[in-house]
């Protein structure tokens, strides 16, 4: 079988890797897709070498069938189509207060232990979902980033008829603005970049540039002088989370999707003046990928549009390159049986 491994340095080698008999309690798969994510290209540019052990294969964001199912498994056949929620929470403990998805020492597959740029992949049960033979394996490599939208979006409470900014439109901002829309919000997107405006208003969106927009005063005129409902912050953009206070109404809610690795300034004054809501959002739990399988199986949002191009295993050092080089690059997949 063939694997890729994440070797440092920006390089990956492809080699024949070990087929693993799954042991009880774990199914073996065979990789469909595996979509390339963010947190892969923190990892090629050497952000996480602490956290990966190298030479290691990556990757997290997949779809496949079931291929060998160990002692104990009920419930799949060979065959069965599938997504893995890359979540082992095996080492929770009660100070995580059932809180799994974000337990203190929680291993993110395809980070903290073997991920999915393979043609085959044993995991445990409990993070494997099947989902509906009519859902293709190449959009359902998009359930894992649209579980973080379906995630972001039920903790921001998002209520049709919601007025809604999401800042930043990469591929989290798009799938938060399609599933926030999808819930019967408008979406108003503010993002930078001019390709990405334009990519997010193909797809009905509107969207625009901050720098040369006045959003707040603009949010202000629709919402008959209120502000917005809720506001998504996924650019990680310092100004953006100093401004964003300035684009709710009040008892208004952000969301914080981004990762800021650093401390940055908010505008606290508003949070008190407007009784404004934070939240954080971090990863997925079990009904938020149940959620984006029914959502991706309806067909309701234009997943597939969001797919930038199709490689295989065996150039990724050149794949990663290309996407690092390449800001208006959506979403890259990776299929690992060719
Ligand atoms: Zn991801």
């Amino acid at each position: 079988m063939k694997a890729s491994f994440y070797e440092g340095n920006r390089t990956f080698t492809l080699r024949e890797g070990e087929v693993i008999a799954p042991g009880p309690g774990e199914v073996r798969l065979n990789v469909a897709y595996t979509g390339i994510c963010g947190t892969d290209l923190h990892v090629y540019h050497g952000a996480m070498d602490k956290r990966v052990r190298i030479p290691q294969v990556i990757g997290h964001e997949m779809s496949g069938t079931v291929a060998e199912i160990g002692e104990g498994v009920k419930g799949f056949s060979i065959g069965t189509p599938v997504v893995v929620r890359p979540l082992d929470n095996r080492a929770e403990t009660p100070a995580d207060r059932g809180y799994s998805h974000i337990c203190n020492k929680l291993k993110f597959m395809g980070v903290d232990t073997t991920g999915s740029l393979q043609s085959s992949w044993t995991v445990p049960v409990f993070t494997v979902h099947k989902i509906p033979s009519g859902l293709d394996l190449k959009t359902a490599a998009l359930v894992e980033p649209l579980a973080v939208a379906c995630h972001d979006v039920r903790i921001g409470a998002v209520e049709s008829g919601e007025l809604v900014v999401v800042i930043g439109a990469g591929p989290i901002g798009m799938l938060v603005s399609l599933v926030a829309r999808h819930r019967g919000a408008r979406v108003v997107i503010s993002e930078v970049n001019p390709f990405r405006i334009e990519f997010a208003r193909s797809l009905g969106f509107e969207a625009s540039n901050p720098k040369d927009f006045d959003l707040a005063a603009w949010v202000r005129e629709e919402s008959a002088g209120s502000g917005a409902d809720v506001v998504f912050e996924v650019s990680g953009s310092k100004v953006a989370a100093l401004d964003m206070t300035d684009l709710l109404a009040i008892r208004g809610r952000i969301v914080l999707v981004a990762i800021y690795p650093q401390p940055v300034e908010l505008n606290l004054f508003q949070f008190f003046w407007k009784e404004l809501r934070l939240f954080g959002a971090r990863v997925y739990e079990p009904c938020d990928y149940e959620k984006a399988i029914e959502i991706a199986a309806s067909r309701a949002l234009p997943l597939e549009s969001l797919i930038t191009d199709v490689h295989t295993l065996d150039h990724l050092t050149e794949v990663f390159k290309h996407i690092d080089s390449d800001p208006n690059a959506m979403k890259t997949l990776i299929d690992c049986q060719s």
